[in-house]
C-alpha cells in the first residue's frame, strides 16, 4: 500500500504509460480472448471473464482507493453484493440495518432467502438490539452508513466489536461516502462494497460495483466467482470508470462544497420542515460522523412543509436539478423516496422511519453552489 494521498495515487495509477508506445492514458484491451503461444501456455491472461488488463488496472484502482490490498469489479453494485454473499451458503443468517437500500432488501428477500440464508433487520444505533438479533448462526452483518435516505450514521467501530466478540464477518456499503470520507476497513470492516455506478465512476454513464479486502483466503473465493460466475463489467466500462476515478478526489470535495451550502440554505429556508445532512450541528449524528468520516459526503435531504402534491410541483420546478434516481454524478439530482426509491416499502412503514411524501432526496453535483441555491429558491417559490 503506498503512502501517497488519494489524490496523488489515483492520477499515478491511471497516467503510467503503457510500454510498447508510451501512450499515457491506458489502452482498452477491448477483447475477448488472447492468443496462446501453444496449447494451454499463455501469458497473464486468456479469457476475459476470467481476467482483462483494463479491469486488472481498474482493480489496482478499487484497492488504492480503500486503502485495500485487493479490489474487484463487478457488472453493477448488486452483482458485487450477491458475490460477498456467495461467502455464504444454506443455514447461515445474516443480521442487517433497518433502513437499507431497496435493491439490498430486494436481494436479501427474493435471493438470498431462496438460497436458504435467513436475515434479520435490527436498529443499528442501538448495541443491545443489535446484539440481540445475532444467533448462533450469523455469518455476516451487512450494514450502511450513512443510510439512505435518512442519512442516519452506523458506529462502524461499535459493529466492528460486536462481530468480533461474535465471530462473524462484517460488510459495509460505502457508496454513500465513497473512500474519499470513509475508510472502513481500517476501522476494522472486513468487506467494502461500492455501487461504482455513484461517486467512484462519477459522470452517470456507467453501471458497476466493486468489492474490496484485505483478506486472502476470502479475496481467492471472490475472484474464482468472477470467474465461475461471470458477473464482470466489459473493458469499454472499466476504462470509463478508470476515466473517472482519477477525478474523484477533487470531485468529492465539490461535492461536500456545494451539500453544505445547500444544507444550510435549506436548514434556514421557512418552507422547510427539516434539512438532514451529517454536517450540521443540529444533524443527531454529527459528532460521530466528525469522529469516522472524514468529511461529510454529498448527500442532502430535507422535508418540506407541504404535502405530496406540493412536493411534486417543487420536483418538476427545478432546473439545475433533474429529477431522477441515482446519485454521485457531476449533475445534481432530486427525487421522492416515497415516490421513487422507496415506493415499495409500504406506506405505513414508509413513515414509521420518517420516510415522508415530502422528503426529498438531493445528490448535490460539482456545480456553483450558488447557482443550485438559487434554483431550488426559486423551486420552492412553487410550493
Ligand atoms: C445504487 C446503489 C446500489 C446498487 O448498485 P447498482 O450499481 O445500481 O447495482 C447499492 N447500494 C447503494 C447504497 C446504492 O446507492
Amino acid at each position: 500500500m503506498s503512502s501517497r494521498s488519494l489524490d496523488t495515487e489515483l492520477v499515478y495509477l491511471g497516467c503510467r504509460p503503457e510500454p510498447q508506445y508510451g501512450a499515457v492514458c491506458p489502452p482498452i484491451f477491448q477483447t475477448s480472448t488472447f492468443a496462446q503461444d501453444a496449447p494451454g501456455e499463455y501469458g497473464d491472461y486468456d479469457y476475459t471473464r476470467t481476467d482483462n488488463p483494463t479491469r486488472t488496472l481498474l482493480q489496482q484502482m478499487f484497492a488504492a482507493a480503500e486503502g485495500a490490498k485487493y479490489g474487484l469489479a463487478f457488472a453493477s453494485g448488486m452483482a458485487a453484493i450477491d458475490c460477498v454473499f456467495s461467502l455464504l451458503k444454506a443455514g447461515d443468517h445474516v443480521v442487517t440495518g433497518m433502513d437499507i437500500y431497496g435493491g439490498t432488501y430486494r436481494y436479501l428477500h427474493d435471493v438470498a432467502a431462496r438460497r436458504g440464508i435467513t436475515f434479520t433487520q435490527a436498529p443499528m444505533d442501538d448495541e443491545a438490539a443489535l446484539r440481540a438479533a445475532l444467533k448462533p448462526e450469523t455469518r455476516l452483518i451487512w450494514f450502511e452508513s450513512p443510510t439512505n435516505p435518512l442519512l442516519n450514521l452506523v458506529d462502524i467501530a461499535m459493529v466492528v466489536q460486536i462481530a468480533k466478540d461474535h465471530g462473524c464477518y462484517t460488510a459495509i456499503d460505502n457508496t454513500f461516502m465513497s473512500p474519499y470520507f470513509q475508510r472502513p476497513l481500517a476501522m476494522g470492516v472486513d468487506f467494502v462494497m461500492h455501487s461504482v455506478t455513484k461517486y467512484l465512476n462519477g459522470h452517470s454513464d456507467v453501471v458497476m460495483g466493486a468489492v474490496m479486502t484485505n483478506h486472502d483466503v476470502e479475496y481467492t473465493h471472490l475472484k474464482s466467482m468472477q470467474n465461475a460466475i461471470g458477473p464482470t463489467p466489459g473493458p469499454w466500462d472499466c476504462y470509463l470508470t478508470i476515466r473517472g476515478m482519477k477525478t474523484l478526489a477533487v470531485r468529492m470535495r465539490q461535492h461536500e462544497i456545494g451539500a453544505k451550502a445547500v444544507a444550510e440554505f435549506l436548514a434556514g429556508h421557512p418552507k422547510i420542515r427539516r434539512a438532514i445532512y451529517p454536517g450540521l450541528a443540529a444533524h443527531p449524528h454529527h459528532e460521530l460522523a466528525k469522529r469516522q468520516m472524514s468529511g461529510f459526503g454529498g448527500m442532502v435531504s430535507f422535508e418540506l412543509d407541504s404535502d405530496l402534491e406540493g412536493t411534486k410541483r417543487f420536483l418538476c420546478g427545478t432546473e439545475l436539478f433533474t429529477l431522477a434516481v441515482s446519485l454521485g454524478g457531476v449533475e445534481s439530482l432530486v427525487q421522492q423516496p416515497a415516490a421513487m426509491t422507496h415506493f415499495e416499502v409500504p406506506k405505513a412503514e414508509r413513515e414509521a422511519v420518517g420516510i415522508t411524501d415530502s422528503l426529498v432526496r438531493a445528490s448535490i453535483g460539482i456545480e456553483d453552489p450558488q447557482d443550485l441555491i438559487d434554483d431550488l429558491a426559486q423551486a420552492l417559490e412553487r410550493v
